[in-house]
This record gives structure tokens, sequence and C-alpha cells, in this order.
């Protein structure tokens, strides 16, 4: 096993797209890479009925994550098993299983139990926001944070292994800047899609906060084919397949971090390294 090990923690299957670049880079230096989804998208979208149904749904998105973890060359690969609890407001949300009404010890124990196996440096999550205030993805960077913590804390969870201090937590993030150009973009094209509603004011961090700039350039096209394998939510009508493909390249050659939480000190500007002083 390699000594650098890097975990990405996310709610549904294809939500790891906003760090395959990272897990490509890394893993071609070495680092052993590792995936946890917590749900497997039961109530996604279905792009094309001949794919799925909303029966067979988790256990499709399921094959499609193993497909794109693959392709990344992600080894190591772990569903919580909760249910997909849907975009806010909606009745899955209420629905037993959903992994948005979890109890959060038990949701961080699970979580626990891995970082204590696979003993990651790094752990990257969603911010707090979840990218965009799916509850799915708001619920797993509060059990993540919260196992970051618990997981070098003996006292916590003393049945699940010993204590491992990961080094580095870190958040997906949308830089400002990016966001506004989207929007500008968006707005030169005069646009009228999903995205249309939202105020790029109030999307994404100020780039500031942003402590890792990651060129991901050169993996655009294995990033594209591991995107791929998520056929279910490959909808012709979404937003993002709607977008150029100089556009979506130029968003997507490059990935944005923000440090949350550090054993070993700060993020230096320009290193642009997750595991810098590692
Ligand atoms: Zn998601």
């Amino acid at each position: 096993m390699s000594t650098k090990r890097l975990l990405g923690v996310f709610a549904h299957p294809d939500d790891e797209g906003t760090m395959s670049g990272a897990l490509l880079q890394y893993s071609a230096l070495g680092v052993e890479t590792g995936l946890v989804c917590a749900t497997r998208g039961e109530v996604g979208e279905i792009a094309d009925p001949a794919l799925a149904t909303p029966e067979n749904l988790g256990q499709v998105r399921e094959g499609e994550m193993r497909a794109a973890a693959e392709v990344l060359g992600v080894h190591n690969l772990w569903f919580l098993d909760y249910r997909d609890s849907g975009m806010a407001g909606t009745p899955e949300n209420a629905h037993p299983h959903a992994f948005a009404q979890v109890q959060a010890a038990e949701a961080v124990g699970k979580l626990v139990a891995i970082i204590r196996q696979f003993r990651p440096q790094v752990l990257v999550t969603f911010d707090e926001t979840g990218g965009y205030g799916h509850p799915d993805h708001i619920a797993i960077y509060r059990h993540t944070t919260s196992a970051f913590h618990a997981a070098a804390d003996g006292v916590q969870y003393p049945e699940l292994g010993p204590a491992h201090s990961v080094a580095k937590l870190y958040y997906t993030a949308f830089p400002r800047s990016a966001v506004q150009a989207m929007g500008e973009w968006m707005q030169s094209q005069e646009y009228e899609g999903s995205f249309s509603g939202l105020d790029p004011e109030k999307l994404g961090i100020p780039d500031e906060l942003v402590s890792v700039w990651l060129n991901v350039e050169q993996w655009q096209t294995t990033k594209d084919r591991s995107w791929a394998m998520h056929r279910t939510q490959m909808d012709p009508n979404n937003f993002m397949a709607q977008l150029p493909p100089e556009v979506l390249r130029k968003w997507r050659s490059r990935e944005c971090y923000q440090l949350a939480a550090s054993r070993v000190g700060p993020d230096v500007p320009d290193e642009n390294d997750l595991f810098a002083h590692i």
C-alpha cells in the first residue's frame, strides 16, 4: 500500500466529478485513492428510461459509480447504504432511510470506521453549501467534518480501531470569479436554463478562500470518460450538457479546494498541492 492516501467523501454517484482531476493526478503520483458514497442516488433523474427504472436506479447507479471509479483508478470504494434524500422540499426528504434524516452519531461512526481503516492523510468533501444546497450534500459535509475530528480522538468510537489523525480536510470549492464568469457567459448567450434563476453573487466562495487551485487540464479526457460512466445522469437537456465544449473545458480544467482544517499548518499561496507539508 502506498504511504500517501487521499479519500473523497460524497453523497451520490457522480458527486466525485468535483474532484476527479485530483483523484487522477494524485493516483498518477502513486497516492492510493478512495471514495465514499453515502447513497446510491436512488431518487436521481433517469436520462433514458431504457437504462433504469425508479425501482432499480440505485443498483444501476452503483454499477455506474464502480465503472467511474475504475476509470479514475480508485480501488477503494465504500457505500454507506443510506437512501438518497432527493432535492430540498420533496417528499423523499422524509423517507426513514433518507441520508439527510440519519442520526449524526451513526453516520459519523461509519465514516470514522472507514477513516481508521484506510488512514488517509487528506480528506475531501463538499463545503457547507453542498455546492448548490442538496440536503445530502450538506449532510455529508457535516458528518465528514465531524468524522475528521472524531477519527483522531481515541475516546470516541473506541470499538472502531485505533485513532487516526487525518492531516488536512478540504472542501471542494467554486471560486466566485469562475461562477461570475459563467454567469456573464450565460447572460451574453441569453441562456434560459435551470441555473438562470440563481444569483451568481451568492454562489461559490470568495477567491481568496480557495487554498489550492489545481490545474487538471491534462486529465480532461479521462475526467470526461469517468463522468460519461454515469449514463443515467447524462440528460442532454441538462445545463452542463448544453454548454459549448470550449466553455465546459475551461470550467473543468481547474479544480479548487478550500482548506477547512489542518494539523500540518496552513497552505502557502501558489503551492497548489493537497499533499503539501505531508
Ligand atoms: Zn449529489
